[in-house]
């Protein structure tokens, strides 16, 4: 069974924008999907629908064999806790802790009354830390966020992707505003670090060359269409 089947995905917007036409596909666990596009195609819209961070108009999503659509409140967030996103502008807590951002993503810490008095569970540090020097941020623990360049803080965002354990990661446009040397480290240690724990990842993109270079599959949208759907190496460049 597949670990995600999408069908029939539509997006309207309140203001009639056609955000995503009804797309089909399905992700197998653990495997490493570039969505590549022009600006405007529906890639940011297609991964918020997943997590139902954007409401989907129409169509259906099986994320390991149940219905997401129609979930309530304590599902959606159990289903958002195991397809983890990450951001472009990267989405830190800019004034805490590296540690502390990555122990947001293991438990909510920043929302909860623990977080609030700065309480952490030692079992929740400890792979925090684990996390983080997995990422080669070991001497950044304790800087502040914003104190960090912004491949290391994609690199938190990554870090913080993986603290929630998820099946599957959403990466929307995780490179886009960071420099060639940075967008290589990032791309690399996420894919690295997908494939090392078997977590699926939808990553849009629209660098098609770091798409070949590091998807397996290759999905393309146009104007909230699936337009191509296969491995890099049936992809030309006429789309
Ligand atoms: P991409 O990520 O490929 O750049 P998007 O998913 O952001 O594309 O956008 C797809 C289409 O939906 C675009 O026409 C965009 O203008 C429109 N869109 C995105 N968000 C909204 C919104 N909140 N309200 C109305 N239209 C939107
Ligand atoms: P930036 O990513 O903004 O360039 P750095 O100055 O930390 O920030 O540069 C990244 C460097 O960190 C790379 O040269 C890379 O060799 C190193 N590094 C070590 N371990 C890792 C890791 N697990 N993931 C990413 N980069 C790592």
């Amino acid at each position: 069974m597949a670990l995600l089947q999408v069908e029939g995905l539509k997006k309207v917007y309140a203001d009639g924008t056609v955000g995503l036409s009804g797309i089909d596909f399905e992700v197998k666990a653990g495997e490493f999907i570039a969505v590549i596009g022009p600006s405007g195609a529906g890639k940011s819209t297609l991964l918020r629908c997943l997590n139902q961070m954007v409401e989907p108009t129409g169509g259906s999503i099986v994320f390991q064999g149940a219905q997401t659509i129609g979930s309530g409140r304590r599902k959606l967030r159990n289903i958002r806790r195991e397809m983890s996103m990450i951001f472009q502008g990267f989405n830190l807590f800019e004034r805490v802790s590296v540690l502390t951002n990555v122990l947001h993503g293991r438990l909510g810490y920043m929302s909860s009354w623990r977080g609030a008095l700065g309480l952490f569970l030692k079992d929740d540090v400890a792979e925090a830390r684990r996390l983080l020097e997995r990422v080669g941020l070991r001497e950044q623990m304790h800087k502040r966020a914003d104190e960090l360049s912004g491949g290391q803080q994609q690199r938190v965002g990554i870090a913080r992707a993986l603290a929630q354990k998820p099946k599957l990661i959403l990466a929307d446009e995780p490179i886009a505003s960071l420099d060639p040397a940075a967008s290589e480290t990032v791309m690399s240690s996420l894919h690295r670090f997908c494939s090392e724990d078997g977590i699926a990842c939808l990553c849009n993109l629209h660098q098609v060359d770091m798409a070949k270079k590091y998807a397996s599959r290759i999905i393309g949208i146009h104007k909230g269409q699936k337009v191509f759907d296969g491995t890099p190496d049936e992809l030309t460049d006429e789309m």
